[in-house]
């Protein structure tokens, strides 16, 4: 069995990385941060000091940090996988990051001769535990074949996108309707509220029609509720909202509605609320209306 690595055990990494250890692999693990680190290797996993030493002992390197800096450094700064790497390692970072940096790592990793897949994923932390993430991915397509059965430890929907980038393409599209339909909820429940209905009946009712969505679900149930803790966290879907909205400018493509999005996820930020979930952009619909969802 091929010797794995696992680095950045957040949110999503930490039950990540839990479900390739639940399934009887080797996994070797390292995060800045000690605590996640310590709880995996208490269910087995192997502990690492840095991520060149996963590099020296994996076969198969799987990469969960936040944003395309971290992606970089974990690959290329000091005691950096790259430093560690073997040849015929695969590389496969299911963060979301740029497409354009991620095509760069790819051509950089393969001058070393190492495969890379990029792999980003939907669903949360309820997926992330839950094992039923939906992993959209870019990279060769014997690859892809290849990570698979790993993929399916972790996931449900695994969709092969295209060549290396297209993954997170797909991602950014993916945080477009996210962030649009988070909006949309939290005008809808702030409207109904404001106007005298109960908005947690609102929510059940239309959870039985075309209004659906895990969004009105899920983050609906958050507003109503005032349950703001991460979660997704503001912060980092405004550095989604950020790659979409930079790309739509090289690509000449306008994207009005995301900049919306993005400006409220920015006036949330603004009043200390960044590191809250973003089903949190309601509040700033509700400075907006002086009112709120649910007292
Ligand atoms: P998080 O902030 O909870 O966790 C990131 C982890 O990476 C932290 O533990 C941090 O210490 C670690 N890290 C950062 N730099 C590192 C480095 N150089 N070496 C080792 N560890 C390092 O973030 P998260 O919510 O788990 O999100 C991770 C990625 O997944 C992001 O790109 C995010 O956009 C994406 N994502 C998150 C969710 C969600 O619901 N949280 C859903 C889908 C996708």
């Amino acid at each position: 069995m091929a010797e794995l690595g696992f680095i950045g055990l957040g949110i999503m990494g930490k039950p990540m990385a839990g479900h390739l250890l639940a399934a009887g692999h080797t996994v070797h693990v390292c995060d800045l941060v000690s605590e996640p680190v310590e709880e995996l290797c208490s269910k087995g996993a192997v502990g690492c000091g840095c991520c060149r030493e996963i590099a020296q002992k994996s076969d198969i390197i799987f990469i969960m940090v936040p944003d395309t800096p971290d992606v970089e450094a974990v690959l290329f700064g000091k005691d950096s996988v790259a430093e560690g790497l073997k040849p015929g390692s695969i590389v496969v970072d299911m963060s979301s990051i740029s497409p354009i940096a991620t095509k760069e790592f790819a051509k950089k990793l393969g001058a070393l001769g190492v495969e890379t897949l990029d792999a980003p994923v939907s669903g949360g932390q309820v997926g992330a535990e839950k094992a039923t993430l939906s992993i959209m991915v870019g990279g060769q397509p014997e690859v892809f074949e290849q990570i698979k059965p790993y993929f399916e430890l972790m996931g449900k929907n695994i969709v092969h996108v295209g060549g290396n980038g297209d993954g997170q393409t797909c991602k950014v599209a993916n945080q477009i309707v996210v962030a649009l339909t988070i909006e949309a909820v939290g005008e809808a429940l702030l409207f109904a509220s404001k106007a005298g209905a109960n908005p947690a009946k609102v929510r059940e009712a239309l959870l039985g029609g075309f209004a659906q969505s895990r969004i009105l679900e899920l983050h609906g149930e958050r507003m109503i509720r005032r349950s703001f803790d991460p979660g997704f966290r503001v912060r980092l879907h405004q550095k989604d909202l950020n790659l979409a909205l930079q790309a739509a400018r090289n690509l000449g493509v306008s994207l009005p509605n995301t900049a919306t999005a993005q400006e409220l996820f920015n006036a949330v930020a603004a009043h200390g609320g960044s590191e809250l979930d973003h089903s949190a952009m309601v509040l700033a619909l509700e400075t907006l209306a002086d009112y709120k969802v649910s007292k």
